[in-house]
């Protein structure tokens, strides 16, 4: 068997069952690639300890034949998710020392398949980013580099630090969450699996919110097999999420059969953008001749609004966020400033909020706090609102029509060097969302698959988009675009 922390979930659960190894052998394999993981910068708290308790119960568990579904793997957690008793703090200065007394649902839906938690991951502050830069502990590393070039790359953003571990072998899968694109992109950046599901799939109870209208979390993955056995085990009705859809969930795996004859895949003509490199295009163009090789029916679509789309992501994602970050004032848990004599109430929320928060944060929170005051709401907030629901219903129309899938690039370049984009510009870091965000905009399903690398050997993925509740569709058809594409490509390891 080949190292153990390099296993598939599917390869290591079905390894356990056969009594090829243990949970303790694999949680001890995916503990000493963390430690001799540094320079990834991916985990930011583990925890060890909790992960051989799991690991030695999941053991016994298997042993006595009442295994559940991830029983004994081992995986990462974002730091957004609350992990009762365990540091959790959306990688910002503001939640320093938080260690919440509840745990998320979706980690303790994990918990209870049975899964093994190594520690928390790496991530842009609040979610907020594209790059992993904005983090309080310093960015994530992608383990891929270009060519024989030993720049820094990006991992990609807001999951960074999870695509950085799944693609280093640091865990077998990890989650993620996407407001935006946070699963895709870096999934994308790392050459691994990642999708975020129809909002509602997956509660957000315990989850740190950033934009409550977008934000699903997913599973990023090494491949599209492992991504349906943990989305299984993540989503399903909650009643602590107003939001959370009371739908049964399917079993995914078992609709991977490969076989996407007669499916209608959308190829939309808005995004073709101006200025997109070459090798994107050409990627688009190969992954649209593979589903046709399989027996799929291509068909350009148009999506009229999508131009719309990155700016009413950039009005709606940071007035949610203005909103749901001002619980973070200093008074009940998290940082508080240090206060001058004389310092009132106003003084001790104002330092607290200027040191607990980036730059990126405040920025938003900025923004937000503009587009939702009393004088401009109409002008942005409102209007905003309404071009959403317009890009909600192109999709509806194309879906209408027939369309079972759409193709598109998952994002705009291959992963760029740490400190490449200029903090002056955030619009630069922006355009990266510019394939994911109609997703989020529209609730819809979106799986990111690797298909190629480009001439420096960087990984470069496209994106599926199903229909809603449709997550076993979509995931049978990113299954035979992964079969098709055939990516095996693996980062050296530098580190
Ligand atoms: N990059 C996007 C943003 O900064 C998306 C982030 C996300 O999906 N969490 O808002």
């Amino acid at each position: 068997m080949s190292e153990l922390n390099t296993l598939t979930l599917a390869q290591a659960r079905d390894a356990l069952r056969k009594g090829e190894t243990t949970s303790v052998a694999l949680t001890e394999a995916c503990l000493a690639a963390i430690e001799g993981a540094g320079a990834l910068n991916a985990f930011v708290h583990k925890t060890p300890e909790i992960a051989l308790e799991r690991a030695k119960a999941a053991d016994a568990r298997l042993h006595s034949g009442d295994a559940p579904k991830m029983c004994g793997l081992p995986i990462g957690i974002k730091d957004l998710f609350c992990t009762k008793g365990v540091p959790s703090q959306a990688a910002s200065h503001i939640l320093e020392g938080f260690k919440p007394e509840y745990e998320s649902t979706v980690s303790q839906q994990l918990a209870d398949a049975g899964a093994v938690m190594l520690g928390k991951l790496n991530m842009d502050e609040f979610a907020m980013g594209s790059s992993n830069e904005t983090s309080c502990y310093g960015n994530a590393v992608n383990p891929w580099r270009r060519g024989n070039d030993d720049a820094a790359l990006t991992p990609g953003g807001s999951s960074g630090g999870s695509a950085a571990a799944v693609a280093a072998d640091l865990c077998l899968a990890a989650t993620g969450t996407d407001t935006g694109g946070s699963i895709r992109q870096p999934a994308a950046f790392v050459g691994i699996t990642g999708i975020k599901p129809t909002y509602g799939r997956c509660s957000r109870w315990g989850i740190v919110a950033f934009a409550s209208s977008l934000d699903q979390a997913g599973p990023m993955t090494k491949d599209v097999r492992d991504a349906a056995i943990m989305l299984e085990a993540m989503c399903g009705h909650d009643p602590k999420d107003s939001t959370s859809a009371d739908l049964a969930v399917p079993d995914f795996e078992a609709m991977l059969t490969g076989d996407i004859r007669g499916k209608v895949i959308g190829i939309p003509r808005e995004y073709r953008m101006d200025g997109m490199p070459e090798e994107i295009e050409a990627l688009w163009q190969q992954g649209t001749e593979m589903l046709r090789a399989a027996g799929a029916e291509i068909r350009d679509i148009s999506l009229p609004h999508t131009k719309y789309a990155l700016p009413t992501y950039y009005v709606i994602a940071p007035a949610e966020a203005s909103s749901n970050l001002a619980r973070y004032d200093g008074v009940r848990y998290g940082h508080r400033a240090k206060l001058a004599q004389g310092d009132g109430i106003t003084e001790m929320y104002e330092k607290t909020r200027a040191e607990g928060f980036g730059h990126e944060v405040q920025r938003r929170v900025m923004v937000g706090t503009y587009v939702l005051s009393a004088g401009f709401y109409d002008a942005y907030y409102n209007r905003a609102r309404k071009v959403r629901t317009l890009i909600k219903k192109d999709f509806e129309d194309v879906f209408a029509a027939g369309v079972d899938a759409i193709l598109t690039p998952a994002t705009p370049s291959a992963a760029f060097g740490l400190g490449e984009m200029a903090e002056a510009d955030p619009v630069q870091m922006y355009l990266n969302d510019v394939f994911t965000v109609t997703v989020n905009l529209a609730g819809l399903p979106g799986v990111s698959v690797p298909a190629g690398l480009d001439k420096q050997g960087l990984p470069l993925g496209l994106q599926l988009i199903g229909r809603p509740w449709e997550e076993g569709d979509l995931l049978n058809t990113a299954y035979a675009l992964e079969q098709a594409a055939g990516f095996v490509a693996k980062p050296g390891k530098w580190w």
